[in-house]
């Protein structure tokens, strides 16, 4: 789950990593309001979206004035980031930069450890420093039974700074922050940039934080910053239902038992050619209204052009989930394509139930996916 910059930065001043304060602001008027707070001519106006890359989207913009201000939030509310309608800004005081750096906490799969990440290469897009230019990324393996001591910390922040008084700013936030990176279930947290102000400051301008999903239930305050998106609102939903299901962006609907099976099932799809429009394990049993919920849920889904039932039965019956199936269907009313592939425990008699149906029938997974494939052209 992520949280927005203002959201992350509450979090931060919590654990006492310094930053530069803001205002969170819903219109142009509460910014007029928000900047006469400001004790400071310099404000940036930023965006605030659940991605990144702000401001290379034009939705981080510094100001001098009212005049400027209003215009910038003016401009940026209402700006679309990556697919988010920017609905609030942050009015915060602008620090002046000596220098921009990277600093980060993030779970890596590789090593099965909280990893420190840090670059002298800060404020730019790290992903493309890490392709570009590797070495000038330090990534450190935190054990976690001894977490990050005050060596440690010293020993990183020297990466970043050579000057003592700047090391000691830098390694107490990087013991901060992995605190909070701890105690708050994260799965990131990241500074980009940290920066070196010309009176040698070392403060946090940008805040960025992901939490592990499976942790929520017990942290409930961050649990109460989520704001699903419409499709996580909908995989919400399906998960209330007993569905597992992920919205992709293609165009065949799929509705399998089991998830090893919807995985292949969407492994073949793409190997003829195809593209799933979602990942759906229904689970066990062959309830109609299950079936029935299911194909709403697909439906819902307006990229569909053809749905693929893939089932295996097993302690379900073939022939219980063609009834399943026939019942569930005399509900549902669609124009659509359905291909259905049954095998497993009387999966003779279930096809038999289904022929003269409008369904078109498959025995093989491979001759399923190929109609379907088809049928989406
Ligand atoms: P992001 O693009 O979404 O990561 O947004 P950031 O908060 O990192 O801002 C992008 C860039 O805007 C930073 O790397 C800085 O170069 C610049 N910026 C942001 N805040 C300030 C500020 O307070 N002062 C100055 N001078 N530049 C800023
Ligand atoms: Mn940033």
């Amino acid at each position: 789950m992520k949280i927005h910059e203002y959201q992350a930065k509450d979090i931060f001043v919590k654990y006492g990593i310094p930053i530069n304060p803001g205002y969170l602001c819903h219109s142009v008027d509460d910014a007029i309001k928000a900047y006469e707070k400001i004790d400071h001519g310099l404000v940036v106006v930023k965006a605030q979206v659940l991605t990144g890359g702000r401001g290379k989207a034009g939705g981080v913009k510094l100001a001098k004035d009212t005049v400027g201000m209003r215009n910038h939030a003016a401009n940026i509310l209402g700006m679309d980031i990556k697919g988010y309608t920017v609905d609030r800004i942050l009015l915060a005081k602008a620090e002046d930069i000596e220098a921009e750096y990277y600093v980060s906490y993030v779970i890596d799969r590789n090593t099965k450890s909280t990893l420190l990440m840090l670059s002298k290469e800060g404020g730019v897009d790290i992903e493309e420093v890490a392709n570009a230019t590797p070495e000038k990324i330090h990534k450190i393996v935190i054990d976690p039974t001894i977490g990050v001591p005050d060596f440690l910390a010293r020993q990183a922040a020297f990466l970043l700074f050579d000057d003592i008084k700047q090391v000691r700013q830098a390694a107490s936030i990087l013991q901060k922050l992995y605190k909070l990176f701890v105690e708050t279930d994260a799965s990131l947290a990241e500074i980009n940039p940290l920066i070196l102000t010309p009176d040698e400051k070392v403060i946090a301008i940008d805040a960025k934080m992901t939490f592990d999903d499976n942790a929520l239930y017990r942290q409930m305050k961050i649990n109460d910053l989520f704001e699903p998106t419409e499709e996580e609102r909908k995989e919400q939903k399906a998960k209330t239902k007993g569905f597992s299901y992920v919205q992709l962006d293609g165009d065949i609907g799929c509705m399998v038992n089991g998830a090893g099976l919807a995985m292949t099932t969407m492994d073949m799809i793409k190997l003829y050619g195809g593209n799933p429009a979602n990942f759906l394990d229904i689970g066990g049993s062959s309830n109609p209204t299950k079936v029935i919920e299911a194909m709403k849920l697909l439906l819902s889904d307006k990229d569909v052009k053809v749905v693929l039932i893939n089932i295996f039965g097993g302690i379900t019956r073939c022939d219980d989930v063609a009834n399943g199936l026939l019942a569930a269907f005399k509900q549902i009313d669609t124009n659509i394509p359905i291909v259905i592939r049954l095998t497993g425990t009387n999966e003779v008699e279930g096809r038999e139930l289904l022929k003269g149906s409008k369904f078109h029938l498959a025995e093989t997974m491979g001759d399923a996916t190929r109609q379907a494939v088809e049928l989406a052209k």
